[in-house]
């Protein structure tokens, strides 16, 4: 049973009430609770754990950087503006330098996008390190970008380039030479909170990409009830992968990665056809990129075809 299924089976079909008229519940990136009738609160939490999320030998900076962006990456996609957070602490020991590292990663990150800490937990952990957040932030009830809200003939764009973190991970784990721009994408990711919010009012539908473009769009076309059409040749490959020796990152890696790597904290939306001149002048500002139209149906379908050595099954077969 996957995670999604475990969620319908246990939670979601077990509810014992319905939620109060104007709530978003469980199945977007994050949790609308309104707050007045133009305003809503978004609410999401996320944990970072030791040997699932982490090496235990991560720089506690970049965990403390990484724990706050990967939260902020969900209310980027409903297009929320960050407001407060809470900070769940499960520590095997107190290393006074560890943590003075760890709260400068947080906190830089915190500044950054404007949040700030307001309660949290601390306690000891017996397995390992583990952080959770939660964070809360603010947005237009109506205008509040939701999975739900793709639209046949709406155009599909992602931001960012796409299975950088895939190969910092692949290069922490030494399978491929150190390479800086790839470890950064995976210790530091960049919440795209300002194009969220830019999007307001522009695009129909939105989610952050965690899991890789695929799944993610995947996500969102379901929740709307649509399929999608993907031209594979426009995809943002990741920087640097066309540089290096072929036998080490062939195209075919790359497009592979783009479409199943993991934690590149990106968006991927959609956006009507009467938003495209709104989307021109955003594009001058962010690192974004049209990869295909919303269609009916159920499928994700590439036109043109994938070329055979992408593989979708595994994007790191070629480096094991
Ligand atoms: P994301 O990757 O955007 O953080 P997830 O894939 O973790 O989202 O979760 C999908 C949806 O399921 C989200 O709306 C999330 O809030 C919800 N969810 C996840 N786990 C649980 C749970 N244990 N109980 C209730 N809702 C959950
Ligand atoms: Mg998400």
């Amino acid at each position: 049973m996957n995670e999604f299924k475990l969620i319908e089976h246990f939670f979601i079909r077990n509810m014992p009430a319905t939620l109060p008229l104007g709530v978003v519940g469980i199945g977007d990136d994050a949790a609308l609770l309104p707050i007045s009738d133009s305003h809503a609160l978004a609410i999401s939490t996320d944990s970072l754990l030791q040997d699932t999320h982490f090496y235990a030998d991560i720089p506690a900076h970049a965990l403390g950087h990484k724990a706050l962006a990967v939260n902020l990456s969900d209310l980027a996609a409903m297009g929320a503006t960050p407001k407060f957070f809470t900070l769940a602490l499960h520590l095997p020991a107190v290393n006074e330098d560890w943590l003075n590292e760890f709260q400068q990663g947080l906190f830089a990150c915190a500044k950054k996008y404007q949040i700030a800490l307001v309660g949290g937990d601390t306690c000891r952990s017996h397995q390992g390190l583990g952080i959770n957040i939660t964070v809360i932030g603010e947005v237009n009830r109506q205008k509040a970008l939701l999975r739900s809200r793709a639209m046949v003939g709406d155009l599909i764009y992602v931001s960012g380039h796409l299975g950088e973190s895939a190969l910092g991970l692949l290069a922490v784990q030494k399978k491929i030479p150190f390479n800086e721009t790839w470890l950064k994408a995976h210790y530091y990711p960049q919440p795209q909170v300002e194009l969220g919010k830019a999007l307001i009012g522009v695009a129909n539908a939105a989610i952050d990409i965690s899991d890789g473009l695929l799944a993610d769009l995947g996500h969102m076309v379901k929740a709307s009830g649509t399929g999608a059409r993907i031209d594979y040749r426009c995809l943002p490959l990741a920087r640097n992968a066309m540089a290096r020796n072929a036998e080490d990152l062939s195209q075919a890696d790359a497009i592979s990665l783009a479409l199943t790597g993991g934690e590149d904290y990106q968006l991927c939306f959609t956006v009507p056809i009467a938003g495209q001149s709104a989307m021109l002048s955003l594009a001058e500002h962010y690192s974004v990129i049209k990869i295909g139209e919303v269609i009916e149906g159920d499928q994700i379908v590439f036109e043109p075809l994938l070329p055979n050595a992408v593989d979708l099954t595994s994007g790191f077969r070629h480096f094991e």
